[in-house]
């Protein structure tokens, strides 16, 4: 896990781009991955910088590049980073000190990029962003400890936590199809529910809409069929993260599940921030997983790793904002209604990587992780609208004088992550917001 801080980190270097002067998520410490175009041209790679993009097929093709990171802006320049992903942390690692010294001031590099900023850089606002990769295999786990605490008291278990909770990284295979960049609405699916006390079910649109706020983890060189990946390799797979809103029909899902889980309440809409913020950029927001609590058992050996525990979680300040049709009408700002924090999460990363492997499982360039939805200990911290309103139980007073126990058609809903230590240059990851708007009949 251990990556090494350098000058791609240093708080006093700074961007001749001059949107990228103080920006909040998109500093030149950052350099996320994506991929987007331009007034309609195709899709290609790049790296979000302040209020730009660095094109890095431009780049290449001005042979900017030289060794692993020319490698890799090359693959970078395919409609997707499915390639560039296959490529692993060696040459993302090459990529980020070239970009960064690129774009950086009054280095050698930037004398050869700057008088190309009218090819190399595109404004942010003229272009479309896509998915980064063709997502082959999509895994939803629940490692956010205090939302499943919440789920089953509102389910009435006692104990609130299944018995395998702390022993097994939970998860299921979630779908790929459905997942979407931010800025793609999300209609609401129909489906089987029960409604009020009916103890049969009737057949509609979804009547108790909820988003989750969880972090997305993208797997970059996958692993053989059979052949696991040890805990202590989990790091070599790991390409970058994201943000990830698995949206909930929490009525459906209530319905459905027994005894196999989660299935039309989960497929018909996930909404990602589409650039990848690498394991280099998250570096110095790197802590340890916080200790279990006292009389949890110790995770299996194939769970462990000591330097995992030493540096495996990230402190990430997370967020939920609404913005409903109604503050649209007024012209008020998105409000918050939740904050929290990836140090939440009961497992590492690696502990998931490691899990899902165990068996045999291959992963693949492009497949996606979510980690489950982040709660934290307060109310506050509820990183789900179900638990916001004790399952619909309690009013959510919004600054609009509108209520919400439910997402409504026409909210926007946005899921926001920022990484911030004294010492260095905040980064953060971009918007992951998308529409719930009515569904289709049929
Ligand atoms: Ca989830």
């Amino acid at each position: 896990m251990a990556i090494t801080l350098d000058e791609t980190h240093d708080a006093k270097r700074k961007s001749w781009v001059a949107s990228a002067q103080g920006h909040s998520d998109f500093p030149i410490q950052n350099l996320p991955l994506g991929v987007f175009s331009s007034r309609g041209d195709t899709p290609r790679g790049g790296v979000a910088i302040g209020d730009d993009v660095f094109d890095l097929k431009a780049a290449c093709e001005a042979k900017l590049f030289t060794g692993d990171a020319e490698k890799a802006a090359r693959a970078a320049s395919a409609t997707t980073l499915n390639e560039l992903m296959a490529l692993g942390a060696g040459p993302r690692a090459a990529l980020r000190k070239q970009v960064s010294a690129l774009l950086a001031q009054g280095t050698e590099e930037s004398k050869r990029a700057q008088p190309l900023a009218g090819t190399l850089l595109h404004k942010a606002a003229d272009c479309a962003l896509y998915l980064p990769a063709m997502i082959g295999a999509f895994t939803d786990f629940f490692a956010g400890i205090q939302h499943a605490e919440n789920g089953g008291k509102r389910r009435g278990a006692w104990p609130a936590l299944n018995e395998n909770y702390k022993h097994v990284p939970v998860a299921y295979h979630s779908r790929a199809s459905t997942v979407r960049p931010t800025g793609v609405p999300v209609r609401r699916p129909n489906g089987q529910r029960l409604v009020g006390d009916d103890k049969l079910p009737t057949f509609g649109p979804c009547l108790k809409m909820d988003f989750e706020l969880e972090f997305g983890v993208w797997i970059g060189n996958g692993n053989e069929w059979g052949e696991p990946i040890a805990i202590n390799q989990a790091a070599e797979h790991i390409y970058g993260y994201c943000m990830l809103n698995d949206w909930s029909a929490r009525d459906i899902q209530r319905w459905e599940s027994a005894p196999l889980g989660p299935f039309l309440s989960k497929n018909f809409g996930t909404t990602i921030s589409p650039w990848m913020v690498t394991p280099e950029a998250l570096a110095p927001f790197q802590i340890a997983q916080p200790a279990r609590p006292e009389g949890d058992p110790k995770p299996l050996p194939y769970l462990w790793d000591d330097t995992d525990q030493r540096e495996g979680q990230f402190d990430l300040e997370l967020e939920v904002l609404i913005h409903t049709e109604g503050m649209r009408t007024k012209g008020m700002p998105p409000q918050r209604i939740s904050v929290s924090n990836t140090k939440h999460l009961y497992w590492t990363v690696a502990q998931m990587v490691a899990h899902h492997t165990c068996g045999g499982c291959n992963l693949e360039p492009g497949d996606i992780f979510g980690s489950g939805t982040i709660s934290g200990p307060t109310p506050d911290n509820y990183g789900s609208i179900s638990e916001l309103s004790f399952d619909g139980t309690q009013d959510i007073k919004l600054a609009s004088g509108e209520i919400r126990r439910w997402v409504q058609d026409g909210d926007d809903i946005y899921l926001r992550a920022q990484g911030k230590r004294d010492g260095f240059v905040a980064i953060g990851f971009g918007d992951c917001c998308a529409r719930m708007v009515a569904g289709k009949g049929v």
